[in-house]
C-alpha cells in the first residue's frame, strides 16, 4: 500500500517515492525545527542523511518538483538579499549614517506559497505522532486538510485568511540566518478562543508554519480564524505574538540604518 499524503487529489502511483521530505538538496544540513513534540524549545537539525520518508507517491512526487526549483531560486535571490545587507552594514559602520539607493529583488510568492505548504505536508506526514492531528480537519497528519492539497498543487487557492504572510519584527534588524528554520504552531483546539465549546474536549493540532528562510520569516496559516487571533498550545516558543503580519504582499521593504535599503517585490 503506497503512503500519500496528496491521496485526496486522486491518480496516485502504485510506486512510493522515497524523496527527502523537505529540499534537502537544497539546504543539507541547514534545516532546523522547533514547535513539535520531539522538539518542543530547541532548535533540531534535520540533516541531509536522514532516510527518505514514506509520503508521497511518485506520481504526487515529481508533480511537485517544480517546487523545489523555485525555491532554489527564491534562495540564491534570498542569499544576495543577505550578502548585500551584509554589506550595507559594513557601510554603515565605517561610512556612518548615510540614504542608499534601493536595491530591488523579485521572487514568485505564489509558488514559495505552495512550496511552504509542500514542507509543512511533508513535515508533518513524515514526523507527525499517533495524537498529533491538522487543526482545521482533526485527521491524522498523513491526511491534510483538501483544500491545502489542492493549493499545493495549484488546484485552487488558499482563500484569505489562509495563505503566505510575511512577517516581522517592528524595529528589528533583519538578521542574517543560514538555511531554513521551520517552526511549526500547534493551537489549542481553536486559533480562536471565544469559539471553543464549553465542556468538550480541547482539540489541538497544526494551524500555522513559521519559516525563517535565510533570515527572511513568512508564516503559512491555514486556518479560517485571522492570524492575529492565535494562541499557541503552551509557552509560545516561536515569539509570534510579537510579529507583524503582512497578508501576500507585493513589496516587502527592508531598512537599514533607519532608511529604506532593500526591496522584495512578490508576484501572486
Ligand atoms: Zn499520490
Amino acid at each position: 500500500m503506497v503512503t500519500c499524503w496528496a491521496r485526496s487529489i486522486g491518480n496516485c502511483s502504485t510506486k512510493q517515492s522515497l524523496e527527502h521530505f523537505i529540499s534537502a538538496n537544497l539546504f543539507g544540513r541547514e534545516v532546523a525545527v522547533r514547535g513539535f513534540r520531539w522538539c518542543p524549545s530547541e532548535f533540531k537539525t534535520i540533516g541531509i542523511g536522514s532516510a527518505g520518508a514514506k509520503i508521497l507517491c511518485t506520481t504526487h512526487n515529481t508533480a511537485l518538483s517544480e517546487l523545489d526549483q523555485a525555491a532554489g531560486r527564491a534562495k540564491r535571490v534570498l542569499g544576495e538579499m543577505a550578502r548585500a545587507r551584509e554589506d550595507r552594514v559594513v557601510t554603515l559602520r565605517v561610512l556612518g549614517p548615510r540614504r542608499f539607493r534601493v536595491r530591488r529583488y523579485a521572487i514568485d510568492g505564489h509558488l514559495i506559497e505552495r512550496w511552504a505548504i509542500k514542507c509543512l505536508a511533508g513535515l508533518f506526514s513524515a514526523t507527525g505522532q499517533d495524537e498529533d492531528r491538522w487543526s482545521r480537519t482533526q485527521t491524522d497528519p498523513i491526511e491534510p486538510p483538501p483544500a491545502l492539497v489542492n493549493a499545493a498543487f495549484g488546484v485552487n487557492k488558499l482563500t484569505y485568511p489562509m495563505g503566505l504572510y510575511y512577517a516581522h519584527r517592528i524595529g528589528q534588524a533583519v538578521e542574517y540566518s543560514d538555511g531554513l528554520r521551520l517552526e511549526p504552531l500547534l493551537d489549542g483546539g481553536s486559533t480562536n478562543p471565544k469559539n471553543e465549546i464549553p465542556g468538550t474536549q480541547p482539540r489541538t493540532g497544526l494551524a500555522a508554519m513559521l519559516f525563517m528562510f535565510l533570515g527572511i520569516r513568512f508564516v503559512i496559516w491555514l486556518s479560517s480564524e485571522p492570524i492575529n487571533l492565535f494562541k499557541p498550545r503552551g509557552a509560545d516558543v516561536s515569539g509570534m505574538g510579537r510579529l507583524t503580519f503582512a497578508y501576500r504582499p507585493l513589496t516587502v521593504t527592508i531598512d537599514q540604518g533607519g532608511v529604506p535599503s532593500q526591496a522584495l517585490n512578490l508576484t501572486w
